[in-house]
């Protein structure tokens, strides 16, 4: 059996922010969407098996996906 190991950043989560924030990137004031990450090792590049890091809470703007982390 052969398996192929690799890691990616999974994110769940699609809460919007109450208030509207200026994104730093593109300029945009919007809502942005708050989301939660964690970088798993995948078999497959596609089974999430084991976490590497802990949970991550990050927004991203929804007009040009730019993550900024919360905390
Ligand atoms: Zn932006």
């Amino acid at each position: 059996m052969f398996f192929i190991i690799g890691t990616k950043f999974f994110t769940f989560g699609s809460e919007k922010t109450a208030e509207q924030i200026r994104c730093s990137q593109c300029g945009a004031l919007t809502q942005f969407t708050e989301k939660t990450g964690m970088n798993f090792i995948t078999l497959f590049f596609v089974v999430p098996t084991i976490p590497i890091s802990g949970k991550k809470k990050f927004i991203e703007c929804p007009n040009c996906s730019a993550r900024f982390q919360t905390e």
